[in-house]
């Protein structure tokens, strides 16, 4: 049986692409564009047989199915040939119980799923690796693509620039000036890319990237493009692998401009049309209050959707305003029973630094997660018996000026509960005792 997948117009006008088509919107209707796949070819396997198979090729020698998202190569992109996939190993990150942080808060089945444990610390490998490896199969079927592009928050274009330059393609990408860590900045400057600093926010990069890539030999690689969300999609499989094919009952993940979310959907009911499951969980998204476009939409029961000018926030990842998969991530909340809510400077700081306590190292995003699950839990939506996995989004480690800052106590709007700032003493046996029974009490 051969499987395939095409380019379809998301608002059911019913025009169609192939994924080698360098296109990012229907021409008829103007509607982005998404990815489908000939389920019916997909159902010559049984359900029990695609969770054998997924489950035979975890991290297999056999290339490239031990990489978690080519693991399931056919759900994916299964035309590509795989002597074109780019891949570096992304997916089978971690998904650990956090037993004590969900003690604390009254909930004993709280899972969190490192993301951010991947080659360029957050989830956007996943979905890089399949629009690499696709722009590759299209230049080797002799397509003019000089150069891939994106406009992003750091993360993007970390992962843009590192599955490119293993790949040997050229890539641009356009950061707003001083608005990503300097980790994020670091990472696609030294993997070679084309680093434009641009004097504006990410929407305003995001416009002028979609000018570039109307050259149709620049390749557009934000989520705009749905290939990204093929390979993201594969989280929800890989979470529901990891509970040994069980469905959990919540899923918080923090959102900005709404690709990720809609991706989560996508695994879930792909795997529900092929029986693998025969439940979907409920889905929280987390935003910033100071870039909330969504959270806004919710509050009006998604009757009203107004951009807004993102304002400075320590989750600058998820710093957008006017989000381009809210058509996408609305279909996906109704679909799931979702619910919205948003964390404030010192409540996702504060999150953030607490879990941190608990062994955690989290990005600030992670942050604005578990500042909505706290509040979710309060509230009663979320039970002390359910399941709840957390999408932790990127590693701690590229946001070392936020978690210095926080324990420093000089970040703006956060009293920061938790600093552990260090002890600096003389270098004396009386002092150092002094400090360890100032902490820990008299032996
Ligand atoms: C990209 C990103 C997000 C948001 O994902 P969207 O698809 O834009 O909603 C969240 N956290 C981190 C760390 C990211 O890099
Ligand atoms: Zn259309």
């Amino acid at each position: 049986m051969t499987y395939t997948s095409w380019l379809e117009c998301v608002r059911g006008c019913g025009r169609r692409y192939s994924i080698y088509d360098a296109v990012y919107r229907c021409a008829d209707c103007g509607g982005l564009l998404d990815v489908v796949h000939d389920v019916e070819a997909l159902r010559d396997r049984s359900a029990a047989a695609w969770m054998q198979l997924f489950d035979r090729r975890i991290r297999t020698n056999e290339w490239p199915y031990g990489s978690g998202v080519w693991g399931k190569k056919e759900w994916v992109a299964p035309q590509i040939d795989n002597d074109n996939v780019v891949s570096m190993y992304e997916g089978h990150t971690n998904c650990f119980w956090a037993e004590r942080l969900g003690k604390e808060i009254g909930v004993s089945d709280l899972w969190v799923k490192l993301c951010g444990n991947s080659h360029t610390g957050s989830f956007k490998d996943l979905g890089m690796t399949v629009l690499i490896s696709v722009v590759k199969q299209m230049r080797a079927d002799g397509k003019p693509i000089r150069a891939v592009a994106c406009a992003s928050t750091g993360d993007t274009s970390a992962a843009l620039a590192a599955y490119a330059a293993a790949a040997d393609i050229p890539a641009i990408v356009l950061l707003p000036k001083g608005k990503v860590s300097t980790a994020q900045l670091i990472q696609p400057i030294a993997n070679n890319a084309l680093v434009l600093a641009l004097d504006t926010d990410f929407d305003g990069c995001m416009r002028i990237v979609q000018q570039i890539a109307g050259d149709p030999t620049i390749y557009l690689a934000n989520s705009m493009n749905p290939l990204r969300m093929e390979g993201q999609k594969t989280v929800a499989i890989e979470i529901v692998q990891q509970f040994d094919w069980q469905v959990p009952d919540w899923i918080v993940i923090p959102v900005g401009n709404l690709g990720n979310v809609s991706a989560l959907g996508k695994g879930f009911l792909l795997m529900r049309d092929l029986g693998l499951i025969d439940k979907l969980p409920r889905i929280a998204c987390a935003q910033s209050a100071r870039a909330n476009p969504l959270y806004l939409s919710y509050q009006t029961g998604f009757r009203e959707y107004r951009p807004v000018q993102a304002q400075k926030t320590l989750a600058s990842a998820i710093q957008i305003g006017d989000p381009v998969s809210y058509e996408r991530a609305v279909k996906t909340l109704k679909t799931f029973d979702g619910v919205v809510e948003q964390a404030t400077e010192d409540e996702l700081a504060n999150a953030a630094a607490r879990a941190d306590r608990t062994g955690m190292y989290c990005c600030p995003h992670t942050g604005v997660a578990l500042a909505v699950l706290f509040k979710l839990i309060e509230r009663g939506d979320i039970r002390p018996s359910d399941r709840v996995v957390v999408i932790s989004t990127a590693h701690g480690l590229k946001f070392t000026d936020f978690k210095v800052a926080y324990h420093d106590r000089t970040l703006a709007d956060v009293i920061a509960r938790h600093a552990n700032p260090p002890v600096e003493l003389p270098a004396d046996y009386g002092a150092v005792q002094w400090a360890i029974e100032g902490r820990f009490g008299k032996a």
